[in-house]
């Protein structure tokens, strides 16, 4: 068996102890006779284990009393539009479009209410995070949604907009457990677990209470109503149960590790090594403006497109996957996720420093 250095935007890369322990269970399933996929999700064995991947969510990201832990279905796609009919009161809405994802929930929302582009990066393709510190944001906006980190182009907030008392909503999908984050300061944050934190299938959802009504849109489908889901504990129908189950057990990793705060220190210093490379290099260069930079989506090119392919195809051979940046950039893109290990991105840097000498 040999594993490569999987640096795919996502799925992703996941802990290697956590995927080891779930082939353990794989068969049985702490004497349960079954695997985690074979079980009941009513059954109290099953029970426990989604009541304990909240718990350690919670625990793991301080989340206050106040709000919920949803864990939904139908990615962070569907969620776009789950945003705008649980809150749209007023039906219109502020949204800062600092990339595709950010830009398609805008799109969605447009379909149930007057949504608002407040800023937008679009001029320099995305390269960076628009000042948010006085926006055209009025009284009767419903809220102020952003896209946290911006998966494909590389960016990330360092703070968070001013909205003007209004409640923000953040896209957290690929910095989500990447580093401590104040929960009372959102109203909603919600990712696709897919990047950062599991396997596909699973969107956890943190909601303030009061945002959870039966006051929704006319016409918002019953799975889609996030009261639903929160009367029943995210049981109303089957969850995506081995999904969670593995997500409950990088909950637990994640807390062995020292929690976010570790984490954010590890992810600081793996940036750090790739982002100082890509300064001193003259092949390669970074596409973020330096404040914007991303700690989890490191996009980067050769300015040749022809360059970039042949990287792509050496590194693969040399094992490092998946550095093929999203098919709208082109370039490179190396995702060091939670997961990535240290060693990881020290061996890609070396790798690069020498497809740069071969190729000066
Ligand atoms: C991947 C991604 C999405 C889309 O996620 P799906 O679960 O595939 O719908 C949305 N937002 C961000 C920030 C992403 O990285």
């Amino acid at each position: 068996m040999k594993r490569v250095y999987n640096f795919s935007a996502g799925p992703a890369v996941l802990p290697e102890e956590v995927l080891k322990e779930a082939a353990d269970e794989m068969l049985d399933y702490k004497g349960s006779g079954m695997s985690v996929m074979e079980m009941s999700h009513r059954s109290k064995v099953y029970d426990n284990i989604i009541k304990e991947a909240e718990a350690d969510l919670r625990e793991l990201m301080n989340i206050p009393d106040n709000y919920k832990v949803l864990f939904l279905q139908g990615g962070a796609s569907q969620f776009f539009a789950e945003v705008p009919m649980n809150m749209m009161k007023n039906k219109k809405a502020g949204y800062i479009v600092t990339g595709q994802w950010a830009k398609k929930a805008y799109q969605e929302a447009k379909i149930y209410g007057e949504a608002v582009e407040l800023a937008s990066s679009a001029d320099k393709t995305f390269s960076y995070i628009p000042d948010c510190s006085d926006l055209p944001i009025t009284d009767d906006m419903d809220y102020v949604y952003i896209c946290e980190n911006n998966t494909i182009y590389g960016t990330k907030y360092k703070t968070l907009p001013n909205t003007k008392g209004k409640d923000l909503v953040a896209d957290v999908s690929s910095c989500f457990l990447s580093e401590p984050v104040d929960v009372s300061k959102y109203a909603v944050i919600y990712g696709g677990v897919q990047k950062n934190v599991g396997p596909a299938g699973c969107v956890i959802a943190i909601i303030r209470d009061d945002l959870i009504t039966d006051d929704v849109l006319p016409g918002t489908p019953t799975m889609l109503k996030w009261k639903t889901q929160a009367d029943a504990d995210s049981l109303y129908n089957t969850p995506p149960c081995y999904t969670i189950y593995i997500c409950g057990k990088v909950f637990k990793w994640l807390k062995k590790m020292g929690g976010l705060e570790a984490m954010k220190a590890l992810n600081e210093k793996k940036a750090k090594i790739l982002y100082d490379y890509l300064d001193e290099s003259s092949l390669f260069k970074g596409t973020v403006e330096k404040e914007s930079r991303s700690l989890m989506n490191v996009p980067f090119v050769t300015g040749n497109e022809e360059l970039d392919a042949k990287f792509v195809k050496e590194a693969k051979e040399a094992g490092f996957e998946n550095l093929k940046g999203h098919r709208t950039v082109g370039g490179m893109r190396a995702s060091i996720y939670n997961a990535m290990p240290i060693e990881g991105v020290e061996a890609l840097v070396e790798f690069m420093k020498k497809f740069e000498k071969e190729n000066a």
